[in-house]
């Protein structure tokens, strides 16, 4: 190799130069990698709602000695405790050697995605073939969702108050159900994007026989409602007490001959999710106590009580400081937070909506940024210079791969996490997490690498003094 000029090594030592992950990771370190990701895309396959992401971490965190909180009880550092918000969000708690009005370190992240939810009233049928009506959840390219194969997930409460369980699409061997499309040969409308397929016409297709063999109405609806109630023990009017979510059937899967991509539905936000709950189960006993939120809601807003916006955060901090006769404020106003979110990867088929300088990319690990927003940065916690600082010393040290990021040039558009409403409560935070293409598309895509950078930021955070 020739030596490298002046003037080179001076761009290296002055100029902001992030890089691939190949370049600066042994094959070890790959390998690593690699090793982490197959066990995040089995919590990917495993956890396709909010629910079944909250119960699989509850799960997880009582076989590594977790209990459920108790705030009539003692703790000391080293305990671990986890706090149920109504099953659809979880908080770990890893008490530290310090006091918690030292501060503390938290990890948020969100474990709801977009998707198609069914209507209250959602059974019917037309022209002898029976559908779903749904309404769909968080911000979608409402095109994205006819022609793919759906699964159906969730829970449903019967009139006398039981529940059951609803999954089905994803075993081999279960049947799917879809969206159906317009054949090109009649699709000659001149719609607008938003209105390629209208929120109204997401309808899933759910059956076509009918009930019995003399004809009437409604048989084919009333067939299906007879198979729901074989299987399921509900009646019609159980769909308004049921939480029924449509979401991809397809499994999360290697891209690429190099197989260094993950492609999968809800990458956003499981792919920091997953990581921050490995980390708080890797920091054994931490110099801070540690706080690991994953959160629900956050894709309409954070609003509703197992949302950020709720006190539940404010709520669980206040009674671990009252453990020590502490107010949640004394906590709130020495906390650290890393709100663990993902963020626009640049995708060279469509560079004008990101600034090249401040855009993400893919295997260059993991995204600070700094502020989301929309328009003059509104509707966004701007993290100050002092705690990116702090953030970005504590990944350096821990040779984490990091990059910064914006959501998208200025006035192009823009968008929301949870970082503001911790903000709100006198945190310091930034947003950090993993890159993706496709963002909130039934089939998004990571880089492996920016996985498992993730994990060791996190962790690097959570120990950090
Ligand atoms: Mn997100
Ligand atoms: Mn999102």
């Amino acid at each position: 190799m020739s030596k490298k000029t002046e003037a080179e090594l001076l761009s290296e030592k002055l100029f902001y130069t992030p890089q691939h992950a190949n370049y600066v990771c042994d094959e070890k370190e790959i390998a690593k990698a690699d090793k982490f990701c197959v066990d995040y895309m089995n919590y990917l396959n495993t956890c396709r709602t909010e629910r079944e992401a909250a119960a699989f971490t509850r799960e997880l965190a009582e076989k590594n000695g977790y209990t459920e909180f108790d705030s009539s009880k003692k703790y000391k550092a080293g305990d671990k405790v986890y706090y149920n918000v109504h099953e659809k969000a979880l908080i770990l708690c890893t008490f530290g050697k310090q006091s918690a009005g030292k501060g503390t370190k938290i990890l948020a992240a969100h474990i709801d995605s977009p998707r198609l939810d069914l209507k209250p009233n959602p059974l019917y049928e037309d022209s002898e073939l029976g559908f779903f009506k749904t309404h769909y959840y968080g911000g979608i390219k409402k095109y994205q969702w006819p022609t793919i194969p759906l699964a159906l997930h969730g829970v449903i409460y019967r009139a006398d108050g039981s529940c059951v369980n609803v999954r089905i699409g994803d075993d081999e061997g279960d049947p799917v159900f879809v969206v159906t499309d317009l054949l090109p040969h009649l699709d000659k409308h001149d719609r607008n994007m938003s209105e390629v397929i209208k929120g109204e016409e997401l309808n899933i297709l759910i059956g076509s026989r009918p009930f019995g063999k003399e004809k009437g109405d409604k048989l084919v609806k009333l067939n299906i409602m007879k198979l729901l109630n074989e299987k399921y023990g509900i009646t019609e009017a159980d769909f308004l007490s049921a939480e029924l979510e449509a979401v991809p059937a397809f499994k999360a899967v290697d891209i690429g001959f190099d197989r260094s991509l993950i492609g999968s539905y809800g990458h956003d936000d499981r792919v920091c999710a997953y990581p921050s709950i490995m980390a708080a189960l890797a920091v054994k006993k931490p110099e801070y106590t540690t706080i690991t939120v994953v959160t629900d809601k956050e894709e309409i807003g954070s609003d509703g009580n197992t949302g950020l916006n709720s006190s539940y955060l404010k709520q669980f901090i206040g009674d671990i400081a009252s453990l020590e006769g502490l107010h949640g404020r004394d906590v709130l106003r020495k906390s650290e937070c890393l709100s663990a979110d993902v963020n626009a990867g640049f995708d060279p088929t469509f560079p004008s909506v990101l600034d090249k300088m401040n855009a993400a990319y893919l295997n260059r690990g993991i995204v600070l940024t700094k502020y989301t927003g929309a328009r003059g940065k509104s509707g966004t916690n701007d993290a100050n210079a002092e705690f990116v600082s702090k953030v970005r010393t504590i990944f350096d040290k821990s040779a984490t791969l990091w990059q910064t990021g914006e959501l998208g040039k200025v006035d192009e558009g823009g968008g929301g996490t949870v970082a503001k409403y911790i903000a709100n409560l006198g945190v310091n935070v930034v947003d950090v997490g993993v890159p993706v293409l496709s963002m909130h598309a039934p089939f998004e895509v990571v880089a492996k690498t920016d996985v498992y950078m993730a994990y060791k930021g996190f962790k690097a955070f959570l120990e950090s003094k």
